[in-house]
């Protein structure tokens, strides 16, 4: 039997009750795994179980892959227009807006981050996503090559097939949207393992995905455990396809199955260390606030966190000054609570690898400037952390963290920074503040990165590409580039004329 979650969301900001089913989702139907297993549910506040969910297996994974190469070869693929693909995607995101409060809410509970910043980046990124790709649905097409006088030559924008996607727990549901997108609007099919630590709003989007009127096995979402499910995954010899968000050591071991099977294709979405670079001549203000988010928001649990900031000396003491009055001011607490900025680490597994970093950096003679300890009683609550006095070689400076936890580093001149700043194996995202925009421009060039802000930090849209340099993935999500991932180009030779 498939099991169901209900719950009445009684919160300052959302009301209403919640019912939908959490089996694993096949063929456009619900059920349990064939184990008859299920995954326990954790809200991160207090640690307490939310609901259970149906494990999938690999046994489910097969069917799922079954029915995802059924429809790509009956009801997908091919066989269905691209405009008619894309106004299945306006309507999901359609769906998605009309729900959102509830979605928000659900990510909320389920992740622990604020319902404010659910609904205005998870929720409005998700929603976006779909539109921008269902606008491309049936736009991307291939050329006409001139050859020879009597030859012509053009090429097809073909889907790829059934595609495995595997996404983490930070952006649930925004993730799903990003990966589901650019697959569907170029016509694959899909079985999805969202993580097992935040399996509710991909849970919820199934029944969406159906209610919106997409043909049964174009997607197919399979919660369970990486090295069962997401193994499966990317070993199986009938995915053509492997689109990965996570960490760069799951990553690795992603590409390697691929390899060794079927040579499937592989994006990566990785790790990150991302510096955020401050000149002298920065608006401090903008810059300390700036900073701040691109270090806190989400808890430190994103993969583009502006985790090295790197300050020049002139206004170090200023900056480091209005910075940790900034990060002490940041309000922990109840995720539903409207002044709320931060909410607890997703689970017990993170706080303790933060905390482990924590300690390694007092270990290793760093200065914990703010924080570096627990909030509250109960939950995986961390309190903003600054480190300083770090050296280059320490743990907390090469390593992703993925918390709240920033080191805050003194720097002399730009040759200075940029040397240090790609002195990393990661190449996610870098920002630089300055008013100098020649100079901003300037060393925005010059760092190992597939994003770079000026002024700014953590923008995403879905018009623009995001990915990594170095080993911070490959390939590249959002905007058209996405769309590349997931379509084979065809050439068809036609000769025209009559000679051999
Ligand atoms: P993770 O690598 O532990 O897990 C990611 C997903 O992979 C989960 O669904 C997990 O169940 C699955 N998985 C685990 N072991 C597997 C295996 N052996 N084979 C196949 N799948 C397996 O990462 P996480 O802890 O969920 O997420 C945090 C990481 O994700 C961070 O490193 C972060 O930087 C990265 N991330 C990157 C981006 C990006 O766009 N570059 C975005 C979000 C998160």
């Amino acid at each position: 039997m498939t099991t169901t979650w209900e719950h009445e969301f009684n919160t300052p900001v959302f009301k209403g009750k919640v019912s939908f089913p959490t089996g694993v989702f096949v063929d456009g139907k619900f059920s349990a795994g064939s184990t008859g297993k299920t995954i326990d549910v954790i809200n991160p506040t207090n640690g307490k179980v939310i609901t259970k969910i149906a494990e999938a297996t690999v046994d489910d994974v097969d069917r799922a892959v079954k029915s995802a190469r059924k429809a790509f070869d009956t009801v997908w693929g091919l066989n269905y227009p691209g405009s008619e693909r894309g106004k299945l995607l306006m309507k999901l995101a359609d769906l998605l807006e009309e729900n959102q409060d509830e979605f928000a809410a659900i990510e909320a509970l389920d992740n622990g981050k604020t319902f404010s910043w659910a609904k205005a980046a998870d929720l409005g990124m998700s929603i976006g996503t779909f539109r921008y790709f269902g606008g491309w649905a049936g736009k991307s097409h291939g050329k006409v090559i001139e050859t020879t006088e009597d030859k012509l030559a053009y090429t097809r924008h073909e889907p790829i097939g059934v595609c495995g996607q595997i996404i983490p727990w930070n952006f649930p549901l925004m993730m799903m949207a990003w990966k589901l997108g650019p697959a569907l609007a170029t016509g694959n099919t899909v079985v999805i393992k969202p993580s097992e630590f935040t399996p509710l709003t991909a849970l919820r989007m199934a029944s969406l995905i159906k209610q919106a009127g997409f043909p049964d096995g174009v997607v197919n979402v399979v919660v369970g455990y990486g090295h069962t499910v997401g193994a499966a995954i990317a070993e199986h010899m009938e995915i053509e396809k492997v689109a990965f968000t996570g960490s760069t050591l799951v990553g690795r071991k992603v590409m390697e199955a691929a390899a060794k099977t079927n040579l499937k294709k592989v994006t990566l979405e990785l790790g990150g260390k991302s510096p955020n670079i401050i000149f002298n001549d920065a608006d401090l203000d903008k810059a300390v606030n700036w900073s701040a988010h691109g270090i806190f928001w989400n808890h430190g649990q994103a993969c583009c966190a502006g985790s090295r900031i790197f300050v020049q000396s002139g206004i170090y003491d200023e900056f480091l000054k209005r910075f940790t009055a900034k990060a002490d001011s940041l309000r922990l607490g109840d995720p539903f609570a409207t002044d709320s900025y931060q909410g607890p680490q997703v689970s017990q597994i993170q706080y303790d690898r933060i905390m482990s970093y924590i300690n390694s950096g007092k270990e290793e003679g760093a200065t914990v400037h703010l924080g570096g300890e627990r909030h509250g009683e109960e939950g995986y609550w961390i309190k903003p952390t600054i480190f300083t006095d770090t050296k280059p070689n320490m743990r907390i400076v090469q390593e992703e963290i993925f918390g709240p936890v920033g080191v805050v580093i003194k720097f002399e001149n730009e040759a200075d920074v940029i040397k240090q700043a790609n002195d990393t194996v990661y190449g996610l995202a870098a920002a630089v503040f300055s008013q100098d925009i020649n100079r901003a421009i300037e060393t925005a060039h010059k760092l190992h990165a597939g994003t770079a802000w000026i002024n700014c930090v953590n923008q995403l849209h879905p018009e623009v590409p995001f990915g990594g340099y170095k080993q911070s993935g490959i390939g590249r999500e959002l905007g058209e580039y996405a769309l590349d991932s997931y379509t084979n180009i065809k050439a068809v030779h036609v000769n025209l004329g009559h000679t051999i």
